[in-house]
Formats: C-alpha cells, structure tokens, sequence
C-alpha cells in the first residue's frame, strides 16, 4: 500500500490486537548475562527466585527460548479497556519542524495511571492473583507504577502496599491520592516498618529516600508476610516481554499501512518502554530480515548507557535483590537533587544493556532544559501535555527531524510517548519559570559511585 494516506490516528480493530507477548531473547544469539544469587553468587535458580516473585513470572524472567508467550485472556480482556494505544502520524510536529521527515508516535498516556506500566502491572497482578496469594508489594518512585499496580490489584481484587520514596511522598500527594483510592496502602520510604528501612534511617537521618532503598523496603515486606510477593515495574526481563504488546501493536498497525521506520527512539528509564517498543522490530534485526536504528535517550544527569559500565551489580540500596549484568552508574548513584525530568534508576534492563553492548542499538543523553523545551513544543503543536520521561523520546525525535530538513532526507521517525505529565506540575513549573537548571555529573562523580560495585570476578575465583 502506498505511504500517502495516512491517517492521523491509526486504531486496531479488536480482532487485530495481538494475542501474544514477544520475547527477543529467544532470538538474540548471545543472551543477557543470568541473574546472580546475591549471596553464592551462582546464576539464581527458579525456586530461590520464587520466595521473591510469582511462579509464572519466575518462569517468564527466565524464559530465554519461546519467542511467544500466549497473553492469558483476562489479561487480553483488561487490555481491550485502554488499548490498543494510539498510533499517531504527528503531522503538526512536521509541518512546524518544517522536515520532509514523517514522524509516528505510540501513545500510552490514555489510562488513568497515565502510562505504560498499566500493561506490565496487570499482568503482574493476574499472575499474583493465579497463585492464590494475598497480595504483592512494591516500590514507587515518582507514582506512575503505583498507581498502574494499584488500578491492577483492584481489579484483582489484590492487597496491594506500596514504598513510595519520600520525596516523591511529600510532593506528589496526588499521586498517592490515587494510589488509595484504587485501595493501596502507601508508606514513604525509608520508613520505620522494615528494618532495612530502620538501617538506612539511621545511617542517613533525614534522607528523602531512592528507589532502590524502596524496593529493599519492598523486597523485605513481601518476604516477611505470608502470602505476599514483590512485584518491580521496569528493569526485568518480564516486564520488557509485558510491554512488548507497545511494539506488537505498533508493527501490526504500521504493516497495515505499509509504513516502514528508520529510526526508533524511546526513552531510558529502566528500559520496558523502550524494550517493549522496539522488540518485534529488533526480532526482525536480529534474524537479518530488517534493519532499524534504535536509539535509547536516557537524562544526561543519570546517564547510566552513556556513561556506566557493563557489570554485575546490585538492583538496590540494600543489596537483597539478585545482581544482575547491566550497564550502571553504581547502586549507590543518586543523581542531582535539581534533576526533575524522571528516568532515574541507576541501572538498565539486561536485556537493552546486551543489546547495547553488541552494537545493536545505540544511546543518547540530552539536558533537562532541553527536554522541557520540546516537552513544551510539543504540547503546543500535538495537543498532549507529555510526561518528562516520555519528553526524552521527543528530543531526540525533533533533532532527527531537525536533520533530515537540513539534509533533505525523507526518513521514517517512530517514537514512544509513554505518558502524560500532570503530575508533574512543579518541574514545568520550575521550566515556565526559567528557574530550571541543568546538571551533568563529573567523571569522578560517577566513578566515586562505579567504584563500589561488587568484585564479581574476585569472589567468584576464590
Ligand atoms: C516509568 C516511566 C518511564 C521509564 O521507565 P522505563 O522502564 O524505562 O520505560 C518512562 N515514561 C513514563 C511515563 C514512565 O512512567
């Protein structure tokens, strides 16, 4: 079919929407590196991570050959609630960019939680809800996970308790408001109710807390009651498999036009917006059917691709979880306190972090204020007000595009947009006021934090 007509919104039908997850190590020749045992250091077996996760979703973490999961029909059901999300031809950002570049955007901001975790989230849950458990527990930094497992264990009908970093507490009561009234319990963290949390109280008194220490908190309160689980939103390669219905979705939309990318660009947090995103195209990569430039954008103040090291290392403060092989800025990182802009874990999923390492897909970092400055673009030329995580993906899609009017080139620009920002109101307002700064850390910044990482290699000779 040819390119010419493209509507601005292109929708599935119902019968259309995909009925399996996909998941790209199936297909990746050198699979990521296995989780460690924190404390014999061999690759986790399926039973010790079972204190930690859901059966299936142990099973799934370890999944490295069934290149389809079926997405169980409750979950298929949920889904038809919000989705498929919209596949957007952003013709108004073209024609004020003025580039022959066609820009498409997948947008996953049109659920109540605002993002795209609700698809991981409710996968989660269904899974919990399987076993029989009461409930699951988890971590939230600045509330988007929250909410979506919160909307996820309601339907479930699920107990579901949630660390929320203080800061984040303190100034996002609106997102916790959320959170219970989908019936969560949310308690800043660190808090006195665990005793890592007790530890690290008293180690930083007065701390606003991180996300790490938060899934330590977490990890502990579902390891400590009967019945319960922990339940983490990004980083694992579960929640890329989960997410990967963004970029299932997108591709059956785009073969039904005919339109091919180029480029395809999200944003870097832990990477399951971007993983999700780019898998069934990365598939394609990766058995020598297609090629695609992947780019990862990730804040050039926690800029753990760019410049991290690829090494085991602890997934949180409180070195409970497995470690895992990733590209890193250190457990310990705490990126600047004027860092407004989201996209703050140390570490990167496994899977992107392999993906990464073998060339297969590349990394950029951009500047808060220069993010904001597209994030307001963009809301004034394609309507939706866009989450500051999500701001990354357009930056780095409008410098594309930018390029392409210099050098006359028609390229196909694929982006995520993976949510929407009204919660965050503070840092457009700190934007609007000029008042926004931007921070890069020094070399000897990151590498005080990268320092610190666990000597693998010398443990595991001895
Ligand atoms: C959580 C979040 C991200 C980053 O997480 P990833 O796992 O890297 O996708 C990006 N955008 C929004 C809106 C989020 O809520």
């Amino acid at each position: 079919m040819s390119n010419t007509n493209i509507p601005y919104k292109i929708y599935l039908e119902e019968n259309e929407m995909p009925k399996e997850w996909y998941n790209v190590r199936a297909d990746m020749k050198k699979k990521p590196a296995p989780l460690l045992n924190p404390a014999t250091l061999k690759p986790v077996t399926a039973e010790e991570l079972g204190h930690v996760f859901c059966d299936e979703l142990v099973a799934q973490e370890l999944n490295e050959t069934d290149r389809f999961i079926v997405i169980p029909q409750e979950i298929q059901d949920f889904y038809r609630m919000y989705r498929p999300s919209p596949l957007v031809r952003a013709y108004c950002l073209e024609k004020k960019l003025g580039t022959p570049a066609k820009i498409y955007y997948k947008f996953e901001g049109n659920n109540t939680s605002g993002s795209h975790k609700l698809n991981s989230a409710i996968a989660q849950a269904y899974y919990a809800k399987k076993q029989g458990l009461k409930g699951v527990t988890t971590e939230t930094g600045a509330g988007q996970w929250g909410t979506a497992l919160s909307m996820a264990c309601s339907y479930f009908d699920l107990d579901c308790q949630v660390y929320m970093v203080k800061v984040s507490y303190e100034q996002k009561p609106f997102r916790r408001e959320v959170m219970r009234t989908y019936g969560a319990a949310v308690t800043p963290s660190p808090s006195e109710t665990t005793e890592v949390g007790r530890k690290i109280l008293a180690e930083f008194p007065g701390t606003g807390g991180s996300l790490g220490c938060a899934i330590s908190e977490a990890v502990e309160a579902a390891t400590t009651q009967e019945g319960y689980r922990y339940v983490l939103g990004s980083v694992l390669s579960q929640v890329l498999l989960h997410q990967s219905v963004i970029g299932m979705e997108t591709k059956i939309a785009m073969d039904k036009y005919g339109i091919k990318p180029d480029i395809i660009i999200g944003c870097a947090g832990g990477g399951s917006n971007l993983g999700g995103l780019i898998s069934p195209f990365m598939g394609e990569k990766l058995r020598g059917e297609a090629d695609y430039r992947f780019i990862a954008v990730e804040p050039a103040s926690c800029p753990s691709l760019t410049r991290g090291v690829y090494a085991y290392d602890f997934c949180d403060t409180g070195k409970v979880c497995p470690l895992q092989k990733m590209y890193t800025l250190g457990s310990g990182f705490m990126p600047s306190p004027n860092h407004a802009g989201g996209l703050r874990y140390h570490g990167m999923s496994a899977i992107l972090s392999e993906l990464y390492d073998q060339g297969l897909m590349e990394a950029i970092s951009v500047e808060q204020t220069s993010v904001f400055e597209a994030a307001q673009m963009f809301a004034r030329v394609e309507g939706i007000l866009p989450a500051p995580e999500s701001s990354h993906a357009i930056r780095a899609a409008v410098d594309e595009a930018v390029r392409c009017r210099e050098t006359g080139e028609e390229k196909t620009i694929l982006f995520g947009l993976t949510g929407t920002g009204y919660f965050d109101m503070y840092a457009y307002g700190a934007y609007n006021d000029g008042k926004m700064s931007d921070y890069i850390p020094t070399d000897e910044e990151i590498k005080k934090s990268t320092d610190m990482l666990p000597d693998i290699d010398s443990i595991s000779s001895n």
